[in-house]
């Protein structure tokens, strides 16, 4: 049986290593330079809401279970797609028969004075959340000033509210979450942010970081200074590409870098598959993209898994979404949410809520909400829009009921099978298993009631 060498320990290795084991016994080992944990779970360990422990998503008797030989605190340096051999930090070498490349994004930083001064730092993985946690150890009401507004910095950001810290943000675009709202959709969340007792900062840009006993000076182009305990360098990040230099996968470095794949999530060598965050590959509407978020890391995993499985699985594509809840204002986008030629929109800014929903014939082919957290028919109303952008649905004349009822989302999608179809459908042709991992070995203790029953069930489509 063919071995199978995953680099990372993220949503794809986790994935791609469990879909395996869907399959076969085959020898698989697993090498990362961090302890394999879900970073979407850091913004619950700075918020307080869990403790460090609770973001790990696998551990030792984990690994030993799926048989899996783990090389946890390794780092890959080199590969040889001549040999099919991996170089590691310590000089030790790894052979594979196929290979995962599945090492995510680290973040960029910003090429201005003072970022390397202590409390200076991006908030990103382990270490960085450990880094701010200790950083306002102490400090009644730490002072933490964020560069760059994007999505991933803006749920830290919310963390960091919940904890009901004194919070200021820098953009240097004219608004806030740039590549994730557009321009009417992102004023109604700085609005809010600022009755939240957010500072927020756009069409500005930070010059220069001082720091005088401790406390921390932002200077700004447009000649504002910040003061700041802490100071969270959020400005984009680049795929971790660097042990793939010299080798001949193809790839490129830097912010909007990625490696290319294809629908079975290979790469140009095809015994090397890579997937999430370091991957450009298809996606539902329009041409390849990188997407650098959970739902399509899990996907790349349990498609590349089930490929170098022997089967032979395709990816009809990532849908972009973006899922935030912004101090209490719950802001989501889909797909091809930058609204097009067919785009309805709805903006109500005084009672904050705001929607647009992009159109290609009668097709939903990207959407933007914005609403308060109470509000629970907004909140359904983003996963059935998300349902039918994911089932591809043609609307039909309920497209015209939208644009009377732009509210009113639930008819099209019942009337439209798309329940029907989500429930029929899944990623490799057979149903996913649970999770052989929860923290310290705790079991579910739900008991579904019989309707819920019917949502969780076996679907049927090929057995466990
Ligand atoms: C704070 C935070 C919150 C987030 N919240 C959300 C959210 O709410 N919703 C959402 O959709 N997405 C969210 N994301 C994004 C999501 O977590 C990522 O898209 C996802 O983790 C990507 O998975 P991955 O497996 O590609 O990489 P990762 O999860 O980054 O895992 C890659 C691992 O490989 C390791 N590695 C890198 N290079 C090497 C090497 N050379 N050798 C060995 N190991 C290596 C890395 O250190 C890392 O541990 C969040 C991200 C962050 C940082």
């Amino acid at each position: 049986m063919p071995h199978h060498v995953i680099i990372g320990g993220g949503p794809v290795a986790t994935n791609a290593l469990e879909t395996i084991r869907q399959f076969d016994d085959s020898p698989i080992t697993i090498v990362c330079d961090e302890p394999a944990h879900s970073r979407m779970a850091l913004p619950y360990w700075l918020a307080g809401q869990v403790v460090r422990e609770h973001t790990m998503t696998a551990d030792d008797a984990y690994f030993k279970k799926l048989d899996v030989d783990a090389r946890i605190g390794s780092r890959v340096t080199k590969v040889d797609t001549s040999a099919n051999e991996l170089t590691l930090s310590n000089g030790g070498t790894v052979a594979y028969d196929n290979l995962l490349i599945a090492t995510g994004s680290s973040p960029v930083t910003l090429p201005i004075p003072g970022t390397d001064l202590p409390g200076v730092t991006p908030l990103w993985d382990l270490a960085h959340t450990q880094g701010v946690l200790d950083a306002v150890e102490g400090i009644a009401k730490p002072r933490i000033a964020m560069i760059g507004s994007g999505f991933i910095g803006m749920i830290m950001l919310n963390a960091m509210y919940k904890r009901g810290w004194t919070l200021t943000v820098v953009e240097r675009e004219p608004q806030i979450l740039p590549r994730m709202l557009n321009g009417e959709a992102a004023a109604i969340a700085e609005t809010w942010l600022g009755k939240k007792g957010v500072d927020v900062h756009t069409g500005t840009t930070v010059t220069k970081i001082t720091d005088a006993g401790g406390t921390k000076k932002i200077e700004l182009a447009s000649g504002q200074s910040i003061e700041a305990d802490v100071v969270v360098v959020a400005v984009g990040i680049a795929p971790n590409v660097d042990f793939l230099e010299g080798s001949d996968i193809e790839h490129t470095a830097g912010t909007g870098g990625a490696v290319p794949v294809n629908d079975r999530m290979q790469t140009n060598i095809s015994n090397v598959y890579a997937g999430g965050d370091i991957a450009c590959g298809p996606v539902l509407f329009g041409d390849d993209e990188v997407h650098p978020i959970q739902p399509t890391a899990v996907d790349h995993g349990r498609i590349a898994g089930a490929n170098m499985a022997g089967q032979n699985v395709q990816y009809p594509g990532s849908l972009l979404m973006n899922i935030l809840d912004v101090c209490g204002l719950q802001c989501a986008s889909f797909g091809q949410w930058q609204s097009g030629a067919d785009t309805m929109t709805m903006n109500n800014p005084t009672g904050n809520v705001y929607r647009s929903l992009v159109w290609v014939g009668d097709q939903l082919t990207g959407a933007t909400f914005v609403g308060q957290a109470n509000d629970m028919g907004m909140l359904t109303d983003v996963g059935m829009a998300k349902g039918i952008m994911q089932t591809q649905t043609s609307l039909g004349p309920w497209k015209e009921f939208l644009a009377e009822n732009p509210f009113d989302i639930r008819r099209p999608y019942v009337a439209a099978g798309v329940a029907a179809k989500l429930r029929n459908t899944t990623l490799i042709g057979k149903a996913s298993k649970m999770r052989q991992y929860q923290f310290g070995g705790a079991k579910a203790t739900a008991t579904p009631s019989a309707e819920h029953a019917v949502f969780v069930a076996d679907r049927g489509v090929g057995g466990s």
